[in-house]
């Protein structure tokens, strides 16, 4: 069975997405969590699937698994375009990233 953790805050299931119209496109993100984060042909981050799969909508949304949320916070903690957005499913509230009160 491949059946993928997903990250969770307080058994929250987490989900994330990136605003492309601040990304600089210095690929920080794609370091840190190459498995959710890719540059696409346009120099700008996307959001991946967890079969791989790059969404190149922007503001596209994916879920987070959890063994990589430490990756992605420290991904969306360094984004120097502050525009990685990590939010819980349920509710839609920003839990880490710029949003986040
Ligand atoms: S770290 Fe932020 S600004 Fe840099 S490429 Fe990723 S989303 Fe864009």
């Amino acid at each position: 069975m491949s059946v993928q953790q997903e990250a969770s805050v307080d058994g929250e299931a987490l989900e994330v997405w990136i605003d492309q119209d601040l990304c600089t496109g210095d690929g920080i993100c794609a370091q840190y969590a190459p498995e959710v984060f890719e540059l696409d042909i346009d120099g700008l981050a996307y959001v991946k699937t967890a079969d791989d799969r790059l969404l190149q909508d922007r503001g596209a949304t994916t879920a987070v698994p959890l063994p990589l949320l430490t990756d992605v916070v420290d991904s969306a903690k360094e984004c120097p375009g502050e525009c990685i957005h990590v939010r819980r499913v349920s509710d839609k509230v920003e839990v880490y990233g710029p949003d986040v009160a």
